[in-house]
């Protein structure tokens, strides 16, 4: 007999990834593919009809953008093409199972909340680093939605005359801390001395996130010095977050998660400097997530789980 199963999908902007669960969230499958550039809901509806051949008896779907919800329409993002595009409903009817659509960050949090860094906290803001930043915000052991579209957090303005961002304003948050800034940053670095650690690790590749982590593991001062630049602005936007929040963790995933203490350190140290009464509080923990860039499938399919069987 086979136990329950469902499927998790996590929509991003160049690639989609998938897991398909058991009895007690027990990862029986998971992956990821490319997307085409044109055709990627029929390229998620298609990943879909397969999952659910292998007997998903529902998909949880997650697209990184704004999403309405319980509509699940994914209404716009800058990295998803489409507008107003009614997920939900399209991938109930084509798969015939039940499906639901959220946000991909939320999802993400979802993970950590129920299985990962989160577990067993009441109130959790989870930060993933790709292109951008995206948020998952945990109130009561939900996610918060506000009327829709919470959590747009990469988007806070810190610098109304700060670099050009991805949304068209400038200044957001996600402009000096995002794993694109990583990989600018440690681009900037093998340009500036082409005999320097961080060139020397580049070799042939294109520089990225991960060399500055290398180099700074290695004692590198400069890819130490950038990673504590993304570390402060890190930092100082958790603050402005906690004075709304006030979260019992946070959680940092994806770039910011592998680079780990040389950029969460000088983030924990300016969280310390800025947070009003940062010396009356309880000592906020900032930690690694548990679930690497599967987070926003897995949560996707214990999305589908709690609210629809
Ligand atoms: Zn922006």
């Amino acid at each position: 007999m086979i136990g329950l199963r469902v499927a998790g999908i996590d929509v991003g902007g160049t690639f989609v990834k998938w897991v398909l669960l058991g009895d007690g969230a027990e990862r029986l499958d998971d992956g990821m593919r490319r997307l085409p550039d044109d055709g990627v809901f029929e390229a998620v509806a298609d990943l879909g009809r397969e999952l659910v051949d292998r007997g998903a008896e529902a998909v949880g779907v997650g697209v990184a953008g704004l999403v309405a919800w319980p509509e699940g329409d994914f209404v716009w993002g800058p990295h998803v093409p489409g507008r107003s595009v009614p997920y939900r409903r399209r991938l109930a009817s084509t798969l015939g199972v039940p499906t639901v659509v959220d946000n991909d960050a939320n999802l993400a949090a979802l993970a950590e909340l129920r299985l990962g860094a989160a577990r067993g906290h009441r109130h959790a803001l989870m930060l993933t680093f790709g292109t951008g930043i995206g948020a998952g915000l945990i109130v009561d052991r939900r996610i918060f939605r506000g009327r829709n579209f919470a959590g747009e957090v990469g988007h806070m303005v810190l610098d109304p005359d700060g670099p050009l961002c991805a949304c068209g304003r400038r200044g957001c948050w996600e402009t000096f801390v995002s794993g694109s800034r990583l990989d600018q940053l440690a681009a900037e670095l093998a340009d500036r001395a082409p005999d320097g650690a961080l060139a020397r690790l580049v070799a042939e590749e294109r520089p990225g996130g991960r060399h500055l982590t290398e180099a700074a593991a290695a004692g590198d001062p400069a890819a130490r010095a950038a990673l504590a630049e993304v570390g402060g602005w890190l930092g100082r936007g958790v603050a402005n977050l906690v004075t709304i929040f006030d979260p019992e963790v946070v959680v940092v995933g994806g770039a910011a998660a592998q680079a780990g203490d040389h950029l969460l350190d000088p983030a924990r140290r300016a969280i310390a400097q800025v947070l009003q009464g940062a010396e009356y509080r309880p000592t906020l923990p900032l930690i690694p997530a548990a679930f690497g860039p599967l987070a926003g499938a897995v949560g996707a399919a214990i999305l589908a789980t709690e609210t629809l069987l």
